[in-house]
């Protein structure tokens, strides 16, 4: 039998770390076995679910790949059928009717505190005649539904964490069903799960105190139990539970630091699982569909180390073909206003060539665009601070900068292996070393201290702006020295 599993988000925020890693993980599972994963939204809590929230849950799975079978499930659309479950459990025994108001248990649990410590609900309605309950609770009076905890004890064994047990005397008669006829978390949760033959029911291990009573609900229904498993917590670096504390923890807000989806990808499935031995870090969603089983799954809790993210975004960039980066670098510098995508596509090769020079040196297309913007800009912009610092002696550099733009014209063809030894030997003329030429051109053309390589930024410009820009440097600095 093919697993079936389902990720449950109750649509009250953003789609985060968290989350998306429990869906990751629920999704890796699903494929790998050739299995179903579901989408259950629960959204039983009507005060805090949002629409909002779903489409923000449904966008991100969708970014990060990761679709889901069947039509998603909601579960307020389920609660007839929870209530019939829990009036089930009531006519096989394994439930009761509680007609203690909140007020009163309130009044209990304030007084039991004070004097044991503790409060357990006493039974006492499950000692009642029935035919008083019935008759109290057709008269109008307001009643819940409780389950009768047996003797013994629950456990199973976890997945990731091996035999968990819960002895029962710690669980007092939990609800199942409010007073308003709305289940109750646990009651909600597993009718669906049954009903939908979830058969692995993985997910954060803040919920391994519901398991118990989950498992207790399973076989009061007579339903075959599902496997579980309980993803140990996501720290930050501080070792800490993560939070906003540490910055952005919702999927959207890497998305927009210019995250690739499959770096998120990548990177969520190592906090908490790992293919063991020696292995690559670096690896596509079809490598991690591959090697994915509950065999590495880690007890430890993972840091999210956003470092880490932005190494591996830069690893997935290096990896991306040409014409998939083209296309989101082009969106990108349309959008912020640089060039027209459609005017990069008709200079193909030259675009895909800055692209292969940026790309290694960048850790985001973000990073790229903001390389790429000296080179798609009409004029070149002087950075201050690095002109002040490159252009310190401005005499010397105007000279340096003439006698290249001399130099570089007399080349023909305009390729590396003409421009190279040019340059070269115009500094052995000057008594230089070539990187000295550097510095004042690397300003001339690019307008700040930082670029790839110069004989890349000489070809990627090609010889007519690369002449003109080095003039109007010269011109640049006639007028900073006053000579203009
Ligand atoms: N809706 C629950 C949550 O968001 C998950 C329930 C479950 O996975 O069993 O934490």
């Amino acid at each position: 039998m093919p697993p079936r599993l389902r990720f449950a988000p109750s649509p009250t925020g953003d789609l985060h770390v968290g989350g998306a890693r429990t869906a990751l993980f629920n999704w890796l599972y699903a494929r790998h076995h050739g299995g179903q994963f579901l989408l259950r939204v629960e959204d039983t809590d009507k005060a805090r679910s949002t629409d909002e929230s779903t489409r923000a849950i449904f966008e991100g799975l969708h970014w990060l790949g990761l679709d889901w079978d069947e039509d998603v499930v909601y579960q307020g659309a389920n609660v007839a059928r929870h209530r019939a479950d829990a009036e089930r459990m009531v006519a096989s025994g394994h439930a009761y009717r509680c007609l203690c108001t909140t007020a009163e248990i309130e009044e209990r649990r304030r007084h039991a505190v004070a004097t044991e410590g503790a409060f357990k609900y006493d039974r006492r309605c499950d000692r009642l005649d029935r035919a008083e309950v019935a008759r109290r609770v057709a008269a109008g009076e307001s009643s819940v539904i409780r389950f009768r905890v047996p003797e013994g004890s629950t456990g199973w064994t976890d997945l990731v964490h091996g035999e968990i047990s819960f002895p029962n005397k710690d669980i007092e008669d939990f609800v199942v069903l409010r007073s308003d006829g709305t289940p109750i978390y646990n009651m909600a949760v597993t009718s669906d799960d049954i009903a939908m033959g979830i058969t692995l029911v993985m997910r954060g291990d803040d919920h391994i105190s519901n398991t118990p009573k989950q498992i207790m609900i399973y076989r009061a229904l007579d339903a075959a139990l599902p496997q579980f498993a309980h993803l140990p917590m996501i720290h930050g670096t501080d070792g800490k539970k993560l939070s906003k504390r540490h910055g952005a923890t919702a999927v959207a807000d890497w998305q927009h630091e210019g995250i690739l989806p499959q770096t998120m990808v990548n990177f969520l499935a190592l906090l908490g699982w790992s293919p063991g031995g020696e292995f690559n870090e670096v690896m596509a969603i079809g490598e991690l569909v591959a090697a994915f089983d509950a065999s590495g799954l880690l007890k430890k809790a993972s840091v999210f180390d956003p470092k880490k993210l932005e190494w591996m975004n830069g690893q997935h960039l290096q990896r991306m073909p040409l014409a998939e980066l083209a296309l989101l670098a082009s969106r990108k510098i349309e959008a912020e206003g640089l060039a027209k995508a459609a005017e990069l596509t008709s200079r193909a090769e030259w675009f895909g060539h800055l692209l292969e020079l940026l790309r290694v040196r960048s850790r985001t297309v973000d990073d790229m665009v903001r390389q790429a913007r000296p080179f798609l800009a009409v004029q070149v912009t002087y950075d201050e601070s690095a002109a002040a610092k490159v252009w310190k002696e401005p005499t010397e550099a105007r000279a340096l900068l003439a006698a290249t733009r001399d130099t570089l014209a007399a080349c023909t063809p305009w390729s590396a292996e003409v421009l190279e030894p040019a340059l070269k030997g115009l500094a052995e003329a000057r008594g230089i070393a070539v990187g000295k030429l550097f510095g004042p051109m690397r300003m001339a053309l690019m307008g700040e201290a930082n670029s790839p390589g110069m004989i890349d930024v000489l070809t990627v410009f090609g010889r007519d702006v690369a002449l003109a820009r080095l003039a109007a440097a010269v011109v640049e600095l006639d007028r900073r020295t006053g000579h203009a």
